[in-house]
């Protein structure tokens, strides 16, 4: 096992993988932009180093930095947790190159998934059913429109070096094929320097069900069941479940099959999701995250396992500690996303929080880096915390979730909780009746 782990990320995920070091009995570091002096990470930590201003290309996503804090604190691992370099290929190489683990699956596997056009190659291969399409990328609009008219519109532009949403259009018809085109390769040039794109069939009413895996790099891969998160806006999760409403135990037990299979053959290492629409009792690939997710604690609440200590195990060469038999599920769980921002507009709303009361009791848990006087800092993620509930049926799981929101107090700041308050109360949500546009069409209401 390892002595010291470096934690190259901040926030509440930050917080989440400092704890399951600590229950390992291992020392942590934390590193952080002057702007996080006193963030909650730091404070815990054993050690912390201040690794730059606080833009997060010269902190928390420079490499050299993150470097100079390993070899300063001695730290023989590395967690990325979510975002920022956790599915940087090149980041985990420099690692492996230096001796310092990287907690995460090979630089080969996250280049891969990180391709779209090759993640989705390969997830046909593997026998993962996948979204209709393009045959890769589609280099111009006459062979976009030649592609779109032999699949029938609409269709949906997207840019293979894809993220967050963005280089993302829609065609409804013919006509408006040539401007989703093009601004789905200028929004692709814009965010990721790259403009290469393909096309997939546009799915109307699918759902969002993604399949949390694991695998400990030799050929033994298993699946921890899906999470459904339709509820989004602009392709951001804001509410996810487990399990979705929408599956039963015949269909979780197939496409689970078929996606621990396929790890296993890949030989992936550690936590993976594969993401998948699904409209009409069809799973649609459309891509794999190698890394840990925002919403896996739903996942930790339904299984009971710590899928952080987990990635820790498997990083370290000891082995997966269970085996898909001993994977039970138990109970649903729900994950609300707490953001410091307006609501109705999404609007950030960074600043200083004068007043914080989370909520307790069976079957709740936050996970969160804030705290009474804590300033939000205007440079990051609105993300401040996450609300998982756990209750023995979705019934139980709505009343206690309605409760816990009833007793989460934060002053200060705007944050998305009464959003959460009338979702928790609208017929289709109680319902488990909605897909991934409901949300942006109730948003829309006036
Ligand atoms: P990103 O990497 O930018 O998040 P994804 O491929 O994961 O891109 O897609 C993000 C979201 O876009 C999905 O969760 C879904 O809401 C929507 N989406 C993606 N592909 C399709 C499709 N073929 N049809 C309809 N919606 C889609």
């Amino acid at each position: 096992m390892f002595d010291k782990v470096l934690i190259a990320n901040r926030g509440e995920i930050a917080l989440r993988i400092q704890r399951a070091c600590k229950e390992l009995g291992i020392a942590t570091v934390a590193v952080h932009s002057t702007a996080d002096a006193d963030a909650m990470h730091v404070r815990l930590a054993d050690e912390s180093v201040c690794i730059g201003p606080p833009t997060s290309t010269d902190s928390y996503l420079n490499i050299p930095r993150l470097l100079a804090a390993c070899e300063i604190t001695g730290a023989d691992a590395v967690h990325p947790g979510y975002g920022f370099l956790s599915e940087n290929a090149r980041f985990a190489e420099i690692l492996e190159e230096h001796s310092i683990t990287f907690i995460g699956p090979t630089s080969e596997h996250i280049r891969m998934m990180g391709d779209k056009i090759e993640a989705k190659e390969t997830a046909k291969r593997l026998g993962i059913p996948v979204v209709p399409g393009s045959d890769g990328a589609v280099p111009t609009e006459a062979d976009a429109m030649r592609v779109a008219k032999g699949m029938g519109f609409p269709v949906l532009i997207k840019a293979t070096a894809g993220g967050g949403g963005r280089g993302m259009k829609v065609a409804y018809t013919a006509e408006d094929l040539p401007v989703a085109f093009s601004t789905a390769r200028a929004e692709a040039k814009a965010a990721f320097g790259n403009d290469q794109v393909y096309i997939e069939k546009y799915l109307t009413k699918p759902r969002h069900i993604e399949i949390q895996v694991f695998g400990d790099g030799q050929g033994n891969a298993v699946h921890l069941g899906e999470r459904d998160c339709s509820l989004q806006r602009r392709h951001q999760k804001v509410f996810e479940e487990a399990p979705s409403p929408a599956i039963n135990a015949a269909s979780r037990a197939k496409i689970g099959a078929t996606v621990a299979q396929a790890m296993s053959e890949i030989k992936y290492r550690g936590a993976g999701t594969v993401e998948f629409l699904y409209e009409d009792g069809e799973f649609y690939f459309i891509e794999m995250n190698t890394r840990i997710q925002v919403e896996h604690p739903v996942t930790e609440a339904i299984t009971g396992i710590d899928l952080v200590l987990e990635q820790i195990r498997v990083a370290s060469g000891a082995g997966l500690s269970f085996r898909q038999d001993d994977i039970l599920f138990s109970g649903h769980a729900i994950e609300c996303r707490i953001n410091a921002e307006n609501p109705r507009t999404f609007r950030p709303s960074p600043g200083q929080i004068t007043y914080w009361h989370p909520p307790g009791g069976l079957g709740v848990r936050v996970d969160s880096g804030a705290y009474q006087g804590y300033r939000i800092p205007p440079y990051y993620d609105s993300l401040i915390g996450k609300l998982i509930v756990h209750g023995k049926t979705r019934n139980e799981c709505m009343m206690r979730l309605k409760r816990a929101l009833s007793e989460f107090v934060i002053d200060g700041i705007e944050t998305t909780i009464p959003l959460f308050h009338e979702l928790v109360r609208h017929p289709d949500v109680v319902n488990g009746m909605y897909d991934i546009h409901w949300l942006e069409k109730y948003l829309g209401k006036p």
